[in-house]
């Protein structure tokens, strides 16, 4: 019998909602993934790379001018310079990012902060590498940081600061004067930053995405993340990209080396021609608004109460007005009796907090949304 280092630890609910979703032949509006095709002209890109023997392992770092193209992006939107050669490496999905950034940064008894609701990954990451999580939970209803309690729960032990934003699960985006805060109070301590930025260029309403690479005064202590999977509907090539300043980079490649060594050479190719034009992603935000707008007005003609979205793909609902179920019996009954298959919220939660609440992925084709909403109707 192995000794288990995640004894508490079972599948990742992504998994077990589409499993669900899939066995009731359910609509699939739980794990965040696309239902569209993919631009032909990526394929087209990918097909080539690998038609032409572009096969073999790729540099460790990455391919070159794809971090040249991330690094004159973070320059011309955030004001902020990462050299390509020493400061942006490309990573196996967001997640290897994640991951590898915390092997990086964690020694047991370490502590990391981490913002609840949370993205699954961060906690047991942390844990593996004998750390010691200390959540802190966004302020419900609004989800908004509760600024002294993080002066609080910061110790002399606090070495890791995890920030998701835009925010999955919630939908919120922090503020300029958010960000201001942060450096405020990080500035004060010896703690790093993990920006878990891959919803970058999904906000709403003209809001703009504040991204923590801004903060100059604790550049030194920041590791950004990004995922090409969120910005060009790829999640199945788990592609993704680090930034940090040249003292962090150096230390996430020791490890990163002999974690995955490189990346999938042909798609970061593609990838890098793509992103030339850079109108690619930068439409992203209405793209995904209409979609946000066409499920909302859908949603108002049921009993959901609609949280307020500003960015992602994810919008939320408190379902007290229809049942009095927990979250995960409500999303199971859901997903086997409506055939719509969400994520219960507490799933994001060390201690399974229930507020009712239930996550919405909007990134479908609208025939998609138009039968989702027509089996919500009948609830
Ligand atoms: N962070 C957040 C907040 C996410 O929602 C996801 C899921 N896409 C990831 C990281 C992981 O991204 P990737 O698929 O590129 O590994
Ligand atoms: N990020 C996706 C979500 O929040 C899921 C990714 C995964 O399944 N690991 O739904």
């Amino acid at each position: 019998m192995i000794k288990s280092k995640l004894p508490h630890v079972s599948t990742t609910i992504f998994s077990v909602m589409s499993q669900l979703a899939q066995e009731n032949n359910a609509i699939n509006l739980a794990q965040g993934f696309p239902d569209f095709n993919t631009d032909s002209e990526l394929i087209t890109r990918l097909n080539y790379y690998s038609t032409q023997n572009y096969n073999q392992y790729a540099p460790m770092f990455g391919v070159e001018k794809l971090r040249i193209l991330l690094s004159e992006k973070f320059t011309k939107l955030y004001q902020s310079d990462y050299d390509f050669q020493n400061e942006i490496n490309i990573t196996s999905g967001a997640s290897q990012a994640i991951f590898n950034v915390i092997s990086t940064l964690i020694h047991p008894n370490d502590e990391v902060i981490i913002f609840e609701p949370a993205y699954d990954l961060y906690q047991p990451t942390v844990e593996l590498f004998g750390g010691k999580v200390v959540p802190i939970k966004l302020k419900h209803p609004e989800y908004s940081i509760d600024f002294e309690e993080l002066k609080q729960k910061i110790s002399a032990k606090t070495k890791l600061i995890v920030i998701n934003n835009p925010n999955n699960p919630t939908g919120r985006i922090l503020s300029e004067e958010d960000l201001k805060q942060f450096e405020k109070i990080i500035s004060e301590t010896n703690a790093y930053i993990l920006a878990d930025e891959v919803y970058e260029h999904i906000t709403f309403d003209e809001k703009k995405h504040q991204s923590f690479a801004q903060l100059k005064s604790i550049k030194d202590r920041v590791f950004i993340v990004g995922s090409f999977g969120k910005l060009f509907h790829i999640t199945g090539w788990k592609i993704g990209y680090v930034l940090a300043e040249k003292e962090l980079m150096k230390e996430f490649r020791k490890c990163h080396q002999f974690n995955v060594f490189s990346t999938h050479t042909p798609s970061q190719y593609a990838l890098a021609d793509y992103m030339e034009n850079a109108e690619h992603y930068l439409h992203l935000n209405q793209f995904f608004q209409e979609k946000r707008d066409f499920f909302i007005e859908g949603l108002q003609q049921t009993k959901f109460e609609i949280l307020p979205c500003e960015g992602t793909y994810f919008l939320s609902a408190n379902y007290a007005k229809l049942s009095d179920l927990n979250d995960v019996d409500f999303a199971t009954k859901l997903t086997k009796e409506y055939k719509v298959a969400t994520i219960p919220f507490s799933a994001f939660y060390q201690d399974k907090t229930d507020h009712n609440i239930i996550r919405f992925c909007f990134a479908k084709k609208n025939e998609t949304l138009e039968q989702a909403l027509e089996k919500l109707s009948k609830l």
